[in-house]
């Protein structure tokens, strides 16, 4: 995993929204089989507004899918969902977010919180993060 002083040295600061495009770039890895850098499409949608949009950053920094290269694309939508495709056998995973967890994030308030609420994140097992298909 990518060190998180790195990515918050990148990024400009620690939130939950960073850890969990972090968190879901290493599991869509994983999940795919794809290759870091080239091997791999992402699609995320859903954040398109900060601090949602901080998601994107934690996604280029773990799979290093970037929008200097064009294998990452955001597209608008209501919920946030992220999926990768390794393009050299076109395995793809879909990854959303836990409804509980929604609950929680959008019920997050002030720079403390949301802290405390990011290292909680990395602690806490992606299997409750996320649901894949
Ligand atoms: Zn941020």
């Amino acid at each position: 995993m990518i060190p998180l002083k790195e990515a918050i040295k990148f990024h400009g600061h620690l939130g939950p929204y960073l850890v969990l495009g972090l968190l879901a770039g290493e599991l869509g890895l994983k999940k795919t089989g794809a290759k870091k850098y080239f091997g791999l499409e992402i699609k995320v949608y859903g954040v398109n507004i900060k601090p949602k949009s901080c998601l994107i950053d934690g996604l280029q920094l773990s799979t290093g899918a970037t929008y200097g290269k064009g294998n990452i694309r955001k597209y608008a939508s209501g919920r946030i969902k992220v999926i990768m495709r390794n393009t050299e056998d076109n395995k793809a995973v879909t990854l959303r977010l836990k409804g509980s967890l929604i609950k929680e994030l959008d019920n997050l308030k002030g720079h403390v919180n949301s802290e405390n609420f990011a290292r909680r994140l990395l602690k806490i097992g992606k299997q409750k993060i996320f649901t894949l298909n």
